[in-house]
């Protein structure tokens, strides 16, 4: 039995990690999550929320909504104007479940409800259904895709810069990544694109599908085949490529549908449009206009044996299986 600890994570901006945001002062509880925020009302805003999104993804993503959690997932949101957005949820897998869930979300109230919320829940909602890890860009790129216009538009730009400054990853690389790379930000801005570039020619629940598939398999370049009728990882990377040069237009309806049908039980795709409308496209002098804000990354891995608040990895792990937890920050 392998004992797999994994910590998904995502933006957290460095004026929260290094202290100084508001006090948490309110709870709030609902049926899967228990939220700290500053004010009473924050906190049933940030809960309802939540509650809400984790129902309407599910069914956006699997087709239904998720059962109720055995443990609520505890929120700790820090919400000030001047807080740059960002989140980091951790978990853990063990024996195919998942438990243990924390989440950590910061930022304006308007950001945190429009694009760190749902983020981090897609999160969640991966993390219940695949109960293993995605590769990195596979995740974030699709979390990405759930936040508000403004920042996938920003994740747009930032994509432009990295692929005229030498900052791209080649896909075969990328879709080896299991962990996160010390140049982050470029796969959060690829894995966007390409989540974007696969959703719109077939919708969420066939990306699901995807995914599924290449995880089970092993075999990225099939499932390309077998759930979008595309060739296989290198060629995609030309084709994607192409895509962002002609500013990412909307494939063509006869190209959407001569995708291959949908097959399991992840099927009916065909009753669901395409993933999402057109991101605006800035002008290219946009990139040399974007806001100067700070960035960091830490990885950290620790052995197992290390106790969680929650007891969650408290049971000794299996010999001679080097069981990883990783956590980490970006941004
Ligand atoms: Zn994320």
């Amino acid at each position: 039995m392998l004992r797999r600890s994994i910590k998904g994570l995502c933006l957290a901006w460095l004026a929260a990690l290094l202290g100084g945001g508001p006090v948490l002062a309110a709870g709030y509880r609902t049926a899967n999550f228990i939220v700290d925020a500053p004010t009473p009302e924050q906190a049933r805003r940030i809960g309802d929320a939540a509650e809400q999104y984790r129902h309407d993804l599910a069914i956006e993503w699997l087709g239904g909504p998720l059962p109720r959690w055995s443990r609520p997932c505890p929120i700790r949101a820090q919400v000030a104007p001047q807080l740059g957005a960002g989140g980091a949820t951790s978990f853990v897998f063990d024996a195919g479940e998942v438990f243990g869930w924390t989440m950590s979300i910061q930022g304006s109230e308007e950001r945190i409800l429009d694009s760190v919320l749902p983020h981090e829940i897609t999160h969640t909602i991966f993390a219940s259904h695949f109960r293993r890890p995605l590769p990195r860009w596979a995740d974030e790129g699709a979390c990405t895709t759930v936040e508000h216009p403004v920042e996938r538009a920003r994740q747009h730009r930032l994509l432009i810069e990295f692929l005229t400054t030498q900052r791209g990853i080649a896909f075969p690389e990328m879709f080896a990544m299991r962990e996160y790379p010390a140049d982050v930000l470029p796969l959060y801005a690829q894995g966007y694109s390409l989540a974007r570039f696969l959703i719109e020619r077939g919708g969420r629940r066939r990306y699901v599908a995807f995914v599924g598939d290449g995880l089970a398999s092993n075999d990225w370049s099939g499932a390309l085949g077998r759930h979008y009728g595309l060739p296989d990882v290198p060629r995609l990377q030309g084709l994607w490529l192409d895509w962002v040069r002609q500013g990412c237009p909307a494939p063509p309806a006869a190209l959407v549908a001569a995708a291959p049908p949908m097959t399991g039980p992840a099927g009916d795709w065909s009753a669901r449009g395409r993933g999402q409308s057109p991101d605006p496209v800035p002008p290219a002098a946009a990139v040399a206009s974007l806001p100067g804000r700070r960035s960091i990354y830490a990885l950290q891995a620790r052995r197992p044996g290390v106790v969680d608040a929650d007891g969650a990895d408290a049971q000794p792990p299996v010999s001679g299986v080097a069981a990883a937890r990783e956590t980490a920050s970006v941004r």
